[in-house]
């Protein structure tokens, strides 16, 4: 890399000019390959399942919930519709 203070040419790996001593930046990181796997090999058939498997069971969660809610809002709504002498 070039030194910025005077312009020498330092080994990539000088943390200081060689030359007036100024500090060099950091390296730059050579270019990081992250291991780019294709999703299927990530996936594998047994995760998948898992994974189908997990959202399966939250899909039946919420329904679940959804229905037991839709179940308490018409009881709850005729409640509201009460005048409130009446409740109490
Ligand atoms: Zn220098």
């Amino acid at each position: 890399m070039f030194c910025g203070h005077c312009g020498t040419k330092n080994r990539n790996d000088d943390h200081f000019c060689g030359i007036c001593g100024a500090k060099l930046p950091d390296p730059q990181p050579e270019v990081i390959y992250l291991e780019e796997k294709p999703l299927e090999s990530i996936l594998d058939n047994s995760s998948v399942l898992l994974l189908a498997f997990f959202f399966f069971a939250l899909a039946m969660i919420a329904i679940i919930s959804v229905s037991s809610i839709t179940k308490d809002l018409p009881s709850s709504n005729k409640l509201e519709g009460i005048p409130s002498h009446i409740l109490y």
